[in-house]
């Protein structure tokens, strides 16, 4: 096929926070550089960036593929964009009130104080999908490229380094053809930045072995709806945390309830991959926890209008890969940098990518991209906060998943005291595709509890749920995602009772008659199966750019 080949000295792949912070950040910087050598005040030559820098998002648009809870925290935001409220970022509200709360079976008991990692009187509230859409606009203002609809599908190299990607082929014909092949996108520099389990980052970090003697990158979903009420007894900007219930043995993680207007609320839940439950459902889990009656008090008028999913990754301190080589930096969530401590992701998404900026403007005024100038991004990075916050955290997701109250509860209280630590060192994880057990040793001879009945108000089903979200695909192309080896799917089958049906947030894996049927349309790019599925029968390529969620407050 003949592909187009266009020159660019970076190409940012995947536009979520971290690469247009530093898509922006860097033209920032490159605008100043140029006005002071105008203005005398430096001498050396001007920068050209025109059509030099570009972004390239799979969304339909900038926005269509980004969820999160969202709190954050607007330090960093202070600090790439001072005036960014005159600039009229979309910020929903500023937190207010904040409560953590211990969930029983059917009630409630409020912790009386709010750990200092859990502090957000302050921070802001924002619908992520807004503010990338934001962020967009601005990076285009600053003449960065803007390439939405448009997935980087392959990283292209020249021995171990990186030249470039190339992007994705589009609408596949009868004769098997594409209408418009991919091109061919060479750089100087790519960063990846593709979010949680990024495809291109999973590749260049088993090629280049770049997590070589790391713990290995573990996983939580979040899956989160939002309700608009008739009455509404919280105030805008309270933020409500929980824990206990629905969790237990086999099901660990967090809930969160975000007032973030008048009318409107947010109730998610944050559970961690390492499940050992074979039938692991975490948006069952939400319809659960929505009929706790502390939960069911605020949602009982209200209709659900939203519903997006996705991982974060949670492994923090001790799995942060290499983040550099010859032509690439790995920014944000692909490079792992979420504290699950603070169930947080956005600041440090941000900075990373402030920092690679920082580099990349050193590398454009010395004319140097070599490897050694692009590992000082990673010297930034160790030497930031983002380091630090994270070495504190590092114990803190294992410890949670050995459960809250017992007996994770008192290492957490440990950790607090002591910088991180636990009395019996550092905590050990295993894969997430690891840790499933069958049914027999998860159950024994007890049942799975039943999904509740669906009246798509209190107990929204996946399909419901997946039109909130805006999902489809074009089915003109091929199916993304392949099962390996459909006899190893029979075993699992009968063992483990085919977990993808279940922890697949979007009901794309069918059990019909003994085999999987995958409905490729449904597929929110969470990333889960990806993870999870226990024998890593399932792969999971980029589809055609434009298709997926088309998020809008989520
Ligand atoms: C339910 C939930 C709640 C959360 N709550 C909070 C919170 O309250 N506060 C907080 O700070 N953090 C929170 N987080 C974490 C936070 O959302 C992430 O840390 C943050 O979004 C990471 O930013 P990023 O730019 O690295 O990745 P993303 O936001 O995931 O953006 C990556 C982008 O890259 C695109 N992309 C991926 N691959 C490609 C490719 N090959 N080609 C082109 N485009 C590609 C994706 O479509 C996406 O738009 C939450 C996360 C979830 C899932
Ligand atoms: S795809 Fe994976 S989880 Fe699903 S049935 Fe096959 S082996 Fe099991
Ligand atoms: S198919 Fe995989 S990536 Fe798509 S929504 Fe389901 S679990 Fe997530």
């Amino acid at each position: 096929m003949e592909r187009e080949t266009i020159e660019f000295d970076v190409i940012f792949a995947g536009g979520g926070p971290a690469n247009l912070s530093s898509a922006i950040h860097l033209t920032n910087l490159i605008r100043k550089h140029n006005e002071d050598i105008d203005n005398g005040k430096h001498q050396g030559e001007k920068i050209d960036i025109e059509d030099r820098i570009a972004v390239l998002e799979k969304g339909a648009y900038f926005g269509a593929h980004n969820i999160s809870g969202a709190v954050l925290i607007p330090d960093v935001l202070f600090e790439l964009l001072p005036d960014h409220k005159e600039r009229g970022c979309p910020i929903d509200a500023e937190i207010n009130r904040e409560s953590l709360y211990y969930l029983t079976g059917k009630g409630e008991i409020e912790v009386p104080f709010t750990p200092s990692f859990l502090n957000n009187h302050g921070n802001y509230f924002l619908s992520l999908s807004q503010f990338v859409g934001w962020l967009s606009k601005i990076a285009e203002k600053n003449k960065v490229m803007m390439l939405e609809g448009t997935a980087a599908v392959e990283i292209l190299y020249e021995g171990s380094k990186v030249i470039g990607v190339r992007t994705d082929d589009k609408r596949l014909q009868e004769n098997g053809e594409y209408e418009t092949p991919g091109y061919i996108l060479n750089s100087k520099v790519v960063v990846l930045g593709e979010g949680s389990n990024g495809t291109l980052r999973k590749s260049i970090v088993e090629k280049l072995h770049l997590d070589n003697g790391k713990a290995p990158s573990i996983y939580e979903l979040g899956v989160k709806e939002i309700y608009e009420l008739k009455s509404n007894p919280l105030q805008k900007g309270e933020c409500i945390h929980t824990f206990g219930y629905p969790f237990r043995k086999g099901l660990s993680g967090g809930g969160f309830v975000y007032c973030i207007s008048e009318t409107r609320v947010v109730i998610g839940l944050i559970a961690h991959l390492s499940s050992e439950d074979p039938q692991f459902d975490p948006h069952k889990e939400l319809q659960r926890y929505k009929q706790h009656p502390f939960i069911n008090a605020i949602i009982k008028d209200g209709k659900p209008t939203h519903y997006g999913a996705r991982t974060l990754p949670c492994g923090g301190y001790y799995s942060i890969p290499q983040l550099t080589s010859d032509g690439v930096l790995i920014t944000g969530d692909s490079a792992n940098l979420v504290d699950s401590r603070k169930l947080k992701g956005l600041h440090t998404a941000i900075k990373s990518g402030m920092l690679a900026a920082e580099v990349l403007f050193e590398a454009f005024k010395m004319n140097d991209f070599s490897a050694t100038q692009l590992a000082k991004y990673e010297e930034k990075l160790k030497n930031s906060w983002i380091y630090s916050d994270l070495r504190q955290s590092r114990n803190f997701t294992p410890a949670v998943a050995m459960g809250i109250p017992f007996p994770g509860g008192p290492l957490l209280g440990f950790q607090m005291a002591a910088g991180g630590a636990t009395p019996i060192g550092d905590l050990k994880t295993k894969p997430d595709y690891a840790t499933t057990e069958d049914m027999k040793h998860f159950y024994g001879s007890a049942s799975p509890e039943p999904m509740p009945k669906a009246d798509d108000r209190i107990i929204v089903s996946k399909l419901t749920d997946v039109y909130f979200s805006g999902t489809a695909h074009d089915e003109k192309q091929q199916n993304h995602i392949h099962l390996k080896n459909n006899t190893v799917c029979k075993k699992c089958i009968s063992d483990y009772k085919a977990p993808c049906t279940l922890f697949c947030p979007a009901a794309v894996y069918e059990l019909e008659q003994d085999t999987i049927q995958v409905n490729f349309s449904n597929c929110m790019h969470c990333k889960t199966c990806d993870l999870k599925c226990p024998f890593q029968n399932i792969v999971w390529n980029l589809p055609e750019g434009g298709g997926g969620p088309r998020y809008s407050l989520q």
